[in-house]
């Protein structure tokens, strides 16, 4: 895969050189380039915004550098996808990072300020491209870089090769499962007073791994009970049914709802 990313801080993404994705750069799993958007200004300052029409606060990113940088990076690939981090996007999960770790080609559009003038995600959208404007959290950051960085840990990670075992992608929270990872330990067996669960030394892989899913279960119900009304009823054994209806969740009729007063709203 090749990832650009445009960027007026280039410096920000040098934490990719490091770990995984840095190991998957210099294998050449990962065609990763970061390029500083004032490359492509012409003035003299190297402007890259100014004030926005209308008024208001702050300042805008210029479409006209913005488009000489992208279509530079692009470099007439149609297959390239834009990705503009923005806090007004669709919120990026594990989903958009499967999907996107299937592509060949990201360029990712930091912006800055107020961020980046409309024009240019339309203008790429009614050329045909595909352009994904994502958020990673309801909160505001300075810069999309963070979000860059945030985006393509989530999608190198998936990429063949990039984590030396692929079983440990398999369990993860927000995998196929839709539920948060059961807790996990390792030695020593005591630690300061806290043992572990017997179950886990008992070799008896059954047993462990209903210990675990229902684990699962309690974490998820607890922490995201958003991800439990949105289990796939068929996905559930009569365990799981029994464990949901102990955590105040009933399953009929295809549907998970949640049983009225069972549990603290
Ligand atoms: N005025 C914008 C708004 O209210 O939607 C916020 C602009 S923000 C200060 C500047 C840049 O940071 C954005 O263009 C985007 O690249 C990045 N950014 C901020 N928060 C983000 C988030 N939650 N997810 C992704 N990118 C974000």
């Amino acid at each position: 895969m090749r990832i650009d990313v445009v960027t007026v801080f280039p410096d920000y993404l040098a934490a990719l050189d490091l770990s995984l994705i840095g190991k998957a750069r210099q294998s050449g799993l990962l065609d990763l380039r970061v390029h500083d958007l004032r490359d492509w200004t012409t003035d003299r300052h190297r402007t890259v915004d100014d004030t926005p029409f209308g008024g208001g606060a702050g300042m805008v990113m210029r479409p006209d550098v913005w488009g000489s940088a992208l279509d530079a990076v692009l470099d007439g690939d149609p297959d390239g996808h834009l990705v503009i981090p923005t806090p007004s996007g669709e919120v990026f999960t594990q989903r958009h990072a499967e999907s996107l770790a299937t592509e060949g080609h990201l360029v990712v559009a930091c912006g800055r300020y107020e961020g980046i003038d409309a024009r240019v995600a339309d203008h790429y959208r009614a050329a045909g491209r595909r352009v994904s404007e994502l958020s990673i959290g309801d909160y505001v950051l300075n810069g999309g870089e963070v979000a860059a960085l945030v985006m393509i840990e989530a999608v190198g990670r998936l990429l063949p090769g990039v984590v030396g075992n692929p079983e440990s992608l398999v369990e993860e929270s927000h995998g196929a499962a839709g539920l948060l990872e059961y807790p996990v330990f390792t030695k020593p067996p005591v630690w300061d007073g806290h043992e572990i669960p017997d179950v886990l030394l008992s070799g008896h892989h059954a047993k462990i791994a209903r210990w675990r899913r229902d684990r699962a279960l309690e974490r998820t119900a607890a922490r995201r009970p958003d991800m439990i009304a949105a289990l796939d009823v068929e996905d559930l054994d009569k365990h799981d049914v029994a464990k949901l209806a102990e955590l105040g969740w009933h399953v009929t009729d295809g549907t998970i709802l949640r049983i009225p007063g069972a549990v603290a709203d």
